[in-house]
């Protein structure tokens, strides 16, 4: 891990520091056997940023990159999410970054529901230390834990109250990259992240 960690550019080694709260549930995460995917990663990849934190972003699962690095979205999808997070005045620096499961799986095919279920108690253990006032779902994955059965074409951007969290489902990074036209789109719903954080200030 140190020497793959050595490749990471510069810009990504402040993404590396663990949350002193967050130190053992990272080291449980490392050693995780719960589901096949511990058989075929590199690393694993829990998380990045400050915990507690005031915005928390939940994608999919590990790309080839995020593997190699052990960092959330450091790929071209991520490159996007810098981009938007900018629009709104922020930076990885202070944002929560995580996905639903924190092993790649195997040619970055689509994680199964057991593997999800498996990384949950991690995820819900990183949602309680974070305390966020805004949770933004990246993807159709992450968004069926909140919205399950809806499509994201017709809820994207639009926040929901669960408990005292605005939940605000978003199309994943890799859709617009894919599709130009879901960018736009995407700024519009990140300024509506914007919004939020302002009103729960
Ligand atoms: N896509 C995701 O959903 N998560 C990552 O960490 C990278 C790409």
């Amino acid at each position: 891990m140190a020497s793959l960690r050595a490749s990471a550019p510069p810009a990504l080694l402040p993404l590396y520091e663990v949350p002193p709260t967050a130190a053992e549930l990272y080291e449980e995460i490392a050693d995780c056997p719960m589901c096949e995917l511990a058989r075929t990663r590199t690393q694993t990849v829990p998380g990045s940023g400050p915990l507690p934190c005031d915005l928390m972003f939940i994608g999919e699962g590990p790309g080839q990159r995020e593997d190699e690095l052990g960092l959330p979205f450091v790929g071209r999808s991520g490159q996007f999410l810098d981009e938007l997070l900018a629009s709104i005045g922020r930076s990885r620096r202070d944002v929560y970054v995580t996905n639903v499961v924190k092993c790649r799986p195997p040619g970055n095919r689509d994680p199964e529901a057991h593997e999800i279920a498996a990384c949950r108690g991690y995820l819900d253990r990183q949602i309680e230390m974070a305390q966020p006032k805004v949770i933004a779902t990246l993807g159709r994955f992450s968004m069926a834990r909140w919205f399950p059965g809806e499509r994201i074409s017709a809820i994207h951007g639009q926040p929901r109250r669960v408990d005292a969290i605005s939940v605000i489902p978003m199309y994943h990074p890799a859709a617009a990259l894919r599709n130009g036209s879901l960018r736009s789109v995407m700024m519009q719903d990140f300024a509506r992240i914007g919004e939020l954080l302002k009103a729960a200030s």
